[in-house]
């Protein structure tokens, strides 16, 4: 049992990524932490994003392969889906992690204080609304970290049944047979891509004019092939105005601006998330929080109020990704101890998007690089040539890298690698190196990629970016 007035060197207040990152990182470092948890340690992350949502990916994939193994001379007959077993799996996989984390937690005698935390002036941390509502503890140092939640649309109440966000997505047990999702963000186009592969109908319905916006434009046009190629249908450019609900039943009609309207058994409203601050900071502290709601911090995570950092989702203008959250940890603790720190470069993180095709990136696409005033040298090559996609049974998506142009017209420094395809975002590692050690296309050629990989379409794409590569003009 906290008793009120118990002093830690640090105080984090939310336990998800960022915030248990923070603890872990600080107690490694021989700090007292102490976390303040409304929910369940892990966050979103663990409980209602990342993991669930790549779990049910993972079942499609699964799906995929056992409609697929004729190809490869196994005769099953027509798979057939139990998603309460999905499920459950899904539940049991989070559970272990979670066991996990909370007893490496308790490995590194961080203290977990259940409730609602709010900072108060002076570093010091109320607790209300859980069991142990009622303590106050001081921070020499306190982290906000208290993540974000679903954003919603006016006119489409979330009902939990007909209309659901992800958190209500992730906790289903029986699929639609046709869902509407809105936002074709990576979250959905991940849920339309583990429906669609499961047997629902699917429609995508996105405000602007193309999907995965933030992606290279090659690479989300190969998503946008393949999707429609399984028979996701698209409404883009297509502003929401309301949904009316069946007399009886899941399901009901949503209504676009333009168009003909939506029959659907479900709306996923997947519209991206908003930093949950209410009641994060109480009347007295210099914290700033803007007017979208977000914490306002520096590159060091620092906010306005001496001591007080602030980091992951919560921290506005920068990528909502669990290992932005993890990164920014290890800023702000290094920060703290005075050690040296190298803030994270926002514009060089990794991303990933699991749907199918799979999707990885780091850097610059071709028109941010263009848009920054870069000469740019570009080269894509497809997964088709490659002997393991092909071994795979899964051709489909390419590899770009954008380079530099050199003083000499060739290709420079590479700025930005673009995947999508198979097993892509377990092969961004070296584009990701590749472009954070601001290597040259020449440098990162010299390296040897193993055959057959999927990997060496990657190697093979920069040995081009050289002026010679061996399967690529
Ligand atoms: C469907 C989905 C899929 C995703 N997939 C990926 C992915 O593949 N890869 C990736 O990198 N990211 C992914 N994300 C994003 C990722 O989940 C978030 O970026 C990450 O969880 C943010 O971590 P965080 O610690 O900042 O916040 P959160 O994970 O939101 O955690 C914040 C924690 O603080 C607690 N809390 C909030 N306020 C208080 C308070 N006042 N007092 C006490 N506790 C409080 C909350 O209960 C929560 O546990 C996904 C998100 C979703 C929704």
């Amino acid at each position: 049992m906290t008793t009120t007035g118990a002093q830690f060197d640090v105080v984090v207040i939310g336990g998800g990524p960022g915030g248990y990152a923070t603890a872990l990182y600080a107690a490694a470092a021989g700090l007292s932490v102490a976390i303040v948890e409304r929910d369940k340690v892990g966050g979103t992350c663990l409980h209602r994003g990342c993991v669930p949502a790549k779990e049910f990916l993972e079942t499609a994939s699964v799906y995929r392969s056992v409609r697929g193994s004729a190809e490869f001379g196994i005769t099953v007959g027509e798979p057939t889906l139990e998603f309460s077993v999905s499920q459950s799996r899904k539940n049991a996989v989070v559970d272990r992690l979670f066991r996990g984390l909370a007893g490496l937690l308790k490995g590194r005698k961080v203290t977990v204080l259940a409730g609602n935390g709010t900072l108060l002036p002076g570093r010091r941390v109320r607790v209300t609304e859980g069991v142990d509502a009622g303590t106050e503890i001081v921070g020499r140092a306190v982290v906000l970290a208290a993540g974000s939640v679903p954003r919603t649309l006016p006119g489409l109440p979330v009902d939990g049944r007909s209309v659901v966000t992800s958190d209500e997505f992730l906790d289903l047990d029986r699929l639609p047979e046709s869902v509407a999702v809105i936002g074709a963000g990576a979250i959905g186009c991940e849920f339309a891509s583990l429906l669609s592969d499961l047997g629902a109908r699917v429609t995508l319905v996105e405000a602007l004019d193309a999907i995965l916006t933030g992606c290279d434009a090659d690479v989300a046009a190969v998503v946008h092939r393949s999707f429609r190629k399984r028979g996701i249908e698209f409404r883009l450019g297509a502003q929401v105005k309301g949904f009316v609900p069946r007399p009886t039943g899941p399901g009901g009609v949503l209504h676009l601006a333009e168009g003909p309207e939506i029959e659907t058994d479900m709306v996923v409203v997947s519209v991206g998330r908003r930093p949950r601050t209410e009641g994060l900071v109480a009347e007295g502290t210099a914290v700033v929080i803007d007017e979208r709601g977000f914490v306002v911090a520096d590159r060091y995570q620092r906010t306005h109020e001496p001591s007080v950092w602030a980091v992951g989702d919560v921290v506005g203008g920068t990528p909502q990704l669990a290992h932005v959250g993890f990164a920014e940890a290890i800023v702000a603790v290094k920060c703290m101890l005075g050690e040296p720190v190298v803030p994270v470069d926002y514009d060089r993180v990794p991303w990933a998007i699991y749907c199918h095709p799979e999707v990885a990136f780091a850097g610059l696409t071709e028109d941010q690089a263009k848009a920054r005033g870069l000469e740019v040298v570009v080269k894509k090559d497809p997964f088709g040539g490659n002997s393991r996609a092909q071994i795979l049974g899964d051709t489909e998506g390419l590899v770009k890298v954008v380079a530099e142009k050199a003083p000499d017209g060739g290709a420079g420094r590479i700025v930005g690698v673009h995947m999508v395809g198979p097993w892509v975002t377990e092969q961004l590692g070296a584009g990701y190196l590749a472009v954070n050690w601001e290597a040259t296309a020449a440098e990162v050629a010299q390296f040897i990629q193993p055959h057959p990989s999927l990997s060496e379409t990657f190697g093979e794409t920069v040995l081009a970016l050289t002026g010679r590569g061996l399967h690529l003009g």
